[in-house]
């Protein structure tokens, strides 16, 4: 199950943040006086928006600061900071921002992680255990399901393995039905594939997501992606017994598979 744990931590973008984290971010770090030469209004509201979102678990992505920083801006800014530091220029990044989060009071309204039952496993959880790369996915106001279960279908090639025909043609229809579209197969996976839901639709789409199946018992079943879907769309779910449709005959497959006594 190598695939499906946990990246590695040591990198600062990986690692939840405590709730009072950053008033300890050193003063050399959150006034250091060489960002702000070039940092604007604009990243201090990428700071807030990140804030608004994740709570206690918020970090600002280098990315997010490339996209609204000239690059000759931000590559000027980086040799000057790895001339002077071992630290990684996104890591001095991400720390500079808990810093002036809290120089500017941005962080006093953070809401406290709560405990809560995980939706699936039924185990109480801390949610700031949660680690950011899981909590960056799907949000801060939508953790219904404690780390590992998360884990469990929004990492790479997570998912059901024991999925059966019936699972993953459920599954499509639910998704199709949510979104209003056939999606990717690793839809749940990549940051920002939440992003634009509100919350309730989220956490309808995480219920269908936490029913996902690997992409191996998609494969094994219907031989692909795509023909899932079609098959999913194009029939309707629970003919009557006795119906006489047509079967394609990897749906047979799936069903001798499954009814294997
Ligand atoms: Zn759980």
């Amino acid at each position: 199950m190598g695939e499906n744990e946990e990246p590695p931590t040591d990198d600062p973008r990986m690692r939840p943040w405590a709730a009072g984290e950053a008033t300890e971010v050193p003063l050399s770090v959150a006034r250091d006086p060489d960002v702000p030469l070039w940092w604007s209004e604009h990243h201090d509201e990428l700071i807030a928006a990140a804030i608004k979102r994740d709570q206690w678990s918020w970090i600002l992505h280098p990315g997010d600061v490339a996209a609204i920083t000239p690059p000759e801006v931000l590559a000027a800014w980086r040799r000057r900071h790895e001339a002077r530091s071992h630290i990684s220029w996104y890591g001095y990044l991400a720390w500079f921002a808990r810093g002036r989060a809290a120089e500017l009071g941005l962080t006093s309204g953070v809401r406290q992680p709560e405990v809560r039952d995980c939706e699936r496993c039924g185990s109480p959880f801390l949610k700031s255990s949660i680690r950011a790369s899981l909590v960056d996915r799907v949000g801060a106001d939508a953790l219904i399901y404690c780390g590992p279960c998360l884990g469990s279908f929004v990492y790479p090639l997570s998912g059901d393995d024991g999925a059966t025909t019936d699972d993953v043609l459920r599954y499509v229809r639910s998704i199709v039905e949510l979104l209003g579209r056939a999606p990717r197969q690793d839809f749940g996976e990549r940051l920002g594939d939440l992003d634009s839901f509100e919350r309730e639709e989220k956490l309808a789409i995480l219920r269908v997501l936490s029913t996902r199946p690997t992409v191996t018992q998609v494969k094994l079943l219907f031989g692909s992606w795509k023909a899932a879907v079609t098959q999913a769309t194009t029939t309707k779910s629970s003919p009557p017994s006795g119906a006489k449709e047509a079967v394609p005959n990897d749906v047979d497959r799936g069903h001798r598979l499954r009814q294997t006594p």
